[in-house]
């Protein structure tokens, strides 16, 4: 199987990375109880919009982030048995590629240059599953598409929805 795993929000967590920067900026921390069904551009005042609208576009932002919890074992042991790609629309953000490419290689060594696409629009690659937390990503898909639960798509209906990587056996039945 081909299976396509998106990096933020499933393997590295953005949404942390926001909180800090947030309370760097404007004294104030958000957890993620504060967003469930929503991104923390929703509930800033509307004053701080831009600046939280900036973060993803500034130098460093995609840098040293937290791995999402059970990700580096589960998709290695996945990786021994499929084929994995790490698809990322890191061309959004200017700045993100470096970092991320460097994120790689020091949680995910394993994930071989050949097996890293950074990309624009998504649905120009094709696998067999994709994990992804965006429902744009997810609804261009044509194979079988998995939610990666996130605060901001914890609303979103119409997927298989995998509340982690602690779930993934679930869903991929050769997986110890
Ligand atoms: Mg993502």
């Amino acid at each position: 199987m081909r299976i396509l795993i998106d990096m933020d929000d499933v393997m590295a967590d953005a949404v942390e990375r926001f909180f800090d920067w947030y309370e760097r900026d404007f004294g104030v921390r958000y957890t993620k109880a504060d967003i469930y069904g929503k991104k923390l551009y929703d509930i800033v005042p509307d004053a701080n919009k831009p600046i939280v609208k900036s973060y993803a576009h500034q130098p460093g932002f995609f840098k040293d982030l937290p791995v999402i919890d059970h990700a580096k074992e589960t998709i290695e042991k996945l990786n021994k048995l499929h084929e994995i790609y790490i698809v990322s629309a890191a061309m959004e953000f200017k700045y993100s590629f470096t970092d991320k490419y460097e994120w790689l290689d020091e949680h995910f060594p394993f994930i071989h240059w050949k097996n890293r696409i950074f990309c624009g629009n998504k649905h120009l690659v094709k696998g067999d599953v994709l994990i992804d937390d965006h429902d744009f990503n997810l609804s261009t898909f044509p194979g079988r598409a998995i939610v990666f639960s996130s605060p901001h798509n914890m609303l979103l209906t119409g997927y298989e929805r995998m509340n982690g990587w602690q779930e993934a056996k679930l869903f991929f039945d050769d997986l110890e």
